[in-house]
């Protein structure tokens, strides 16, 4: 492939002085878009109130305005039971950028400046990697959040980018890309209306716009090629890492107010719609402004497809619009968006839209973290590019036909929460301590965590998801016992399989059967 890829890049490379310098010049393989804001729950679609795809879940949809993505769902395979392993910002990149679950991506915690056992791995073969290998111009745009940050900042050598301690932003120099050469990105930074960015050559952008649609308009000016920033006989992979709707989400310093005035006059009642969710909680109002996110960020994403449209690309472009984990939004007593168990922190947005390829319908593949990267390189017919030893399955012949045989559908998705390991002289972190481990199956949830000291059962999670959807009631584990034993047997078959700790340091074996 890379052969007759290498050969049209080399007919197109004497062609283009008689005018071969069209994007849409047909690349051999599609170009790439993998868009994914940060905390977007899977129920905040508003397409999974409609008909065709309510059936396929067992929830109520977020009473949300997402026109765009509704109408984008329509072209789309749909994951309704994509989950996010260690639902965390860092940890779920480092998984989605290497194709590996934390304990081997480099990035086990959320990463700042007293972490540095959390830093993307720099020897992996990254998905930029793998792209620009495989002949791609890629672009990795928005919030990044996988570096160790380090006192590099650019502009002032020897500085942190950010002040405060710990430091969580960063800056990522060219030898920490991993295949990106078109960078306009950051760590990671809240302040959603006053973003900034390092761009290819680290310099700084303060462009006091609300970030998503920043982003949306870098990512046209890439797709049209402005300023020549990228090879256009090449085709392109680019990543488009939103921030909204993560928190915070308390103002309208937050979000767009045309957006805001969507949901200002709605009761929470009306907004707060699921069984599980308590309109009481200090946090509650603030799913006005959740919700106002999600709207602008489907406006941002809109944007994006509109270009594809305009520049006659969308036929040849994969587009996946995702997150890297959900946010509980007032339900199950926690102000902890993410880090849990429960679906509505696991279960993130998946549509994969591949015009005349793939054909548009709701699939429930329980689609893990690691899986993106060899998916989607499998989804581009790049197959030979998905490095050997990865976690992730390449499951790109289930989305070009439901019915494959050819790869196997997942019975289960392992939950993986890790905290900090002991703080060490220099009060920096260099170990983690995998507190909790669990499985997501397709009718139940359950999660195990262990006390740091004695490494015993502190604390168990066990829903029957399939009877009881949002969660409500917690099972005592000895009052199921053959349903703890099947969960945990397959817990422990994929512990090993991906080498986690508590399958090498044995824990709870009087539970979890390792094999
Ligand atoms: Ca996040």
């Amino acid at each position: 492939m890379k052969n007759k890829l290498s050969l049209l890049i080399g007919a197109c490379s004497a062609l283009a002085a008689t005018g071969c310098t069209s994007p849409a010049a047909a690349p051999e393989h599609p170009n790439v878009i993998y868009v994914f804001p940060d905390q977007f729950r899977n129920a905040a679609m508003g397409f999974w109130a409609e008909d065709g795809f309510r059936e396929h879940v067992d929830f109520q949809a977020d009473p949300v305005h997402t026109p765009r993505l509704n109408r984008f769902a329509h072209e789309s395979v749909v994951l309704s039971s994509a989950q996010s392993n260690c639902p965390l910002s860092s940890p779920h990149r480092g998984s989605l950028l290497t194709g590996m679950y934390p304990n081997r991506s480099g990035v086990p915690l959320n990463c700042n400046s007293d972490r540095p056992v959390s830093s993307l791995r720099e020897d992996a073969v990254c998905i930029g990697d793998a792209f620009a290998q495989a002949g791609y111009d890629c672009a990795y745009i928005g919030k990044l959040h996988v570096d160790y940050p380090t006192p590099n900042d650019p502009e002032h050598p020897g500085h942190y980018v950010a002040e405060g301690q710990p430091v969580w932003d960063a800056y990522t120099p060219p030898e920490r890309r991993h295949g990106f050469n078109y960078w306009y990105s950051y760590g990671t930074f809240d302040v959603h209306k006053n973003p900034h960015y390092w761009d290819t050559d680290g310099h700084r952008h303060d462009p006091k716009e609300w970030s998503p649609l920043h982003e949306a308009q870098r990512t046209i000016a890439y797709l049209k090629n402005e300023g020549n920033v990228r090879d256009p006989r090449k085709p392109f992979f680019i990543m488009v890492g939103m921030n909204p709707p993560h928190s915070p989400y308390r103002s309208l310093d937050d979000c767009m107010e045309e957006d805001y005035n969507l949901y200002k006059d709605q009761p929470l009642e009306a907004l707060l719609v699921r069984p599980n969710a308590d309109r009481e909680r200090e946090k509650a109002a603030s799913v006005r402004y959740y919700f106002a996110s999600v709207t602008g960020v489907d406006r941002a994403f809109g944007q994006i497809l509109d270009a594809l449209d305009e520049l006659g690309l969308a036929k040849n472009t994969i587009v996946v619009f995702a997150s890297d984990h959900g946010e509980t939004m007032c339900s199950q007593a926690t102000d902890d968006p993410k880090n849990s168990p429960y679906t509505e922190s696991m279960n993130v947005p998946f549509l994969v839209r591949y015009p005349e390829v793939l054909r548009p319908r709701v699939d429930d593949l329980l689609l893990s973290s690691p899986d993106i990267m060899p998916t989607l390189l499998g989804l581009a017919g790049l197959d030979a590019e998905i490095p050997q030893g990865l976690h992730g399955i390449n499951y790109a012949p289930l989305f070009f036909d439901g019915k494959s045989q050819r790869v196997e559908r997942p019975d289960g998705a392992l939950y993986l929460q890790n905290m900090n390991g002991e703080k060490e002289a220099d009060g920096k972190i260099r170990t983690y301590f995998p507190g909790a481990r669990g499985i997501k199956t397709r009718d139940y949830t359950l999660a195990l965590y262990i006390d740091r000291k004695t490494r015993r059962l502190k604390k168990s999670l066990l829903f029957h998801d399939a009877a009881d959807p949002y969660q409500l009631e917690n099972l005592p584990l000895e009052e199921h016992p053959e349903t703890v034993k099947d969960l945990c047997a397959r817990m422990g078959r994929l512990l090993k399989e991906i080498d986690d700790p508590w399958y090498t340091e044995n824990i709870l074996p009087e539970l979890i059967p390792y094999p």
